[in-house]
């Protein structure tokens, strides 16, 4: 059976599906791959290198773990792309590659992992994305999406904070789930703040940390205080006024 790396993407503690001897994925995020049945799984970072178990080792794929988690210096290095892997290939079509995968990345995320934010929703990317779907994006698709991630009229639908959103609202829903007979309300007050103001404050993220760290002993992850683009309190204020 063929698998394909396709994205890295957070997930709970897992085994990876690879190698000859059972090993979990425990720093939070991994390598998903799919196979031609269209079934997905999860695998390390070694086994994401190895040609043996994957079609493309080393190709860059979206990453939408990136930039928002505190990760030990440990789980680091067993979970970085080999920075050599392309030193190859000429830089332009390295920068060519690296603008698709960001906008590829930025177009996934907010039309796919954050479909449920209501304020996510845009006609023009709807139909960006149908063309993705059928391979027809072009360099104009591309060029508008990397300009909404870098946007500094909307930061708060910049790539940046994308991502910020997307880790948080995955490991909130994730410590939901494992915490369900408890008295989750602080937590799911924050959620709600989240989906209300596109951002957390840097109080609430320690507030958030705080509860993902005690959860049952045993850590989840720790958000960077700083992950967002904005800071909700002030942003929407002065935004309003203008
Ligand atoms: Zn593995």
């Amino acid at each position: 059976m063929a698998w394909t790396l396709i994205r890295i993407d957070f997930t709970e503690t897992c085994e990876c599906i690879f190698g000859e001897k059972k090993h979990y994925i425990t720093c939070g995020k991994g390598y998903v791959v799919v196979n031609n049945e269209g079934i997905e799984a999860f695998c390390g970072p070694q086994c994401a290198k190895n040609s043996k178990y994957v079609t493309n080792p080393n190709e860059k794929v979206p990453d939408f773990t990136k930039g928002c988690l505190v990760i030990d210096v440990k789980e680091q290095t067993q979970s970085t792309f080999n920075p050599h892997s392309d030193d190859k290939s000429p830089s332009q079509i390295n920068n060519q590659k690296s603008d698709y995968i960001k906008a590829i990345s930025y177009l996934l995320l907010r039309v796919e992992k954050l479909k449920h934010y209501p304020q996510m929703r845009y006609k023009k990317l709807s139909d960006i994305y149908g063309k993705y779907l059928s391979g027809q994006l072009d360099n104009i698709d591309i060029n508008f999406l990397l300009m909404l991630g870098e946007s500094s009229i909307y930061p708060e639908f910049s790539y940046q904070n994308l991502q910020a959103i997307y880790a948080c609202d995955f490991w909130i829903n994730q410590f939901l789930k494992q915490n369900a007979n408890k008295d989750t309300s602080f937590v799911k007050e924050i959620k709600s703040y989240l989906v209300a103001n596109l951002a957390l404050t840097p109080s609430q993220i320690k507030g958030l940390n705080r509860w993902f760290d005690n959860t049952e002993g045993k850590k989840i992850v720790n958000i960077k205080p700083n992950a967002f683009a904005i800071d909700p309190t002030t942003y929407w204020k002065n935004k309003f006024k203008k």
